[in-house]
């Protein structure tokens, strides 16, 4: 494929030329660093038999680049009023697939598979919208899609939330979510003065590297987050409640009881105290409840 890249500076020209206005509500920050851009393709480590989902194109700065280097690109965009500017961004690039929707409500998995040949280890890349960081890496960490890497633009804060350890205030489902399955990496931070508009916050590049082996080994991982994400649920209330309304029925609290004290583990104490080995073991342990509940 000729190297054809526009400069990321025509992001500017054309959301003018085209009257786009940006949604703040949609975390509409659009890259303008042509070397941001390139630096965070290069920590994705891509070839010529990549294939790249990427959430969030935009008008397409780091879709180009990302065409440039992988064999396929998939780019899932929520805003359908881009598509004008990304047919013309993206021309020619035949290699890149543009769906609109929302992506914590598409089944990423049947994507996959109507875009990809079977069982292809998959690139996440993405300068992700900042309101909905969580739900996607959390989606993407615990979803069926045979994920490898990822490498995302996130807010600074998030960025130490991945390494976080238990009674850190930053510690919570995503920090486990990241740490059961990748060793987290912050590959730089980036100042605000690289976007347009400007967002409120500084910014990391972060990459997940996915381990063939999980940190500990549960019986159901899907029980397993769900477990986790009942125990942050409201971060001032103690495990046992957030049990309760979270996850068991309120008439279950002497059988929760009954397996914290069993596992060892104080039902006084909030979930962000708790170990991944202890929820681990609780996530076995609890397993005969919540059959019974379902
Ligand atoms: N990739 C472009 C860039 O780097 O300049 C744009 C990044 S901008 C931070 C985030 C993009 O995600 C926007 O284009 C926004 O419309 C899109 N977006 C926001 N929420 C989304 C969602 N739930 N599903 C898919 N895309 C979404």
């Amino acid at each position: 494929m000729t190297k054809r890249i526009s400069s990321p500076k025509v992001t500017n020209d054309v959301i003018r030329q085209h009257k786009f206005t940006l949604k703040k509500s949609l975390g509409q920050n659009f890259l303008v660093d042509e070397n941001i851009l390139r630096k965070i393709v290069e920590a994705a480590g891509l070839t010529e038999e990549s294939h790249v989902l990427e959430i969030g194109p935009g008008a397409g700065a780091l879709t180009q680049f990302l065409a440039e280097s992988a064999r396929r690109v998939i780019a899932i965009e929520i805003d359908q009023r881009l598509e004008p500017i990304l047919n013309e961004t993206l021309q020619g690039y035949e290699n890149v697939s543009v769906r609109f929707g929302d992506v914590l409500k598409m089944d990423l998995q049947q994507v996959i598979t109507e875009e990809c040949p079977p069982d292809v280890p998959i690139t996440v890349v993405a300068n992700l919208p900042y309101y909905v960081t969580t739900p996607i890496l959390m989606k993407l960490l615990t979803g069926d899609v045979p994920i490898q890497t990822i490498v995302v633009m996130v807010q600074k804060e998030v960025a130490g939330r991945l390494g976080a350890v238990p009674g850190e205030k930053s510690y919570g489902s995503l920090s486990i979510a990241v740490q059961y399955m990748a060793d987290p990496e912050i590959i730089m931070t980036v100042p605000k003065t690289v976007f347009v508009p400007q967002p409120n916050v500084d910014s990391a590049v972060i990459r997940l590297n996915v381990r063939p082996d999980k940190k500990v080994e549960v019986a159901d991982e899907a029980f397993f987050f769900r477990l986790v994400r009942a125990s942050f649920a409201q971060r001032r209330k103690t495990l046992v409640n957030n049990l309760m309304n979270n996850l068991f029925s309120k008439d279950k609290k002497d059988e929760i009881l009954a397996v914290l004290n069993a596992v060892g583990i104080d039902p006084g104490r909030r979930g962000e105290t708790l170990t991944i080995h202890e929820f681990a073991k609780l996530s076995d342990h609890f397993q005969n409840l919540i059959n019974e509940q379902e």
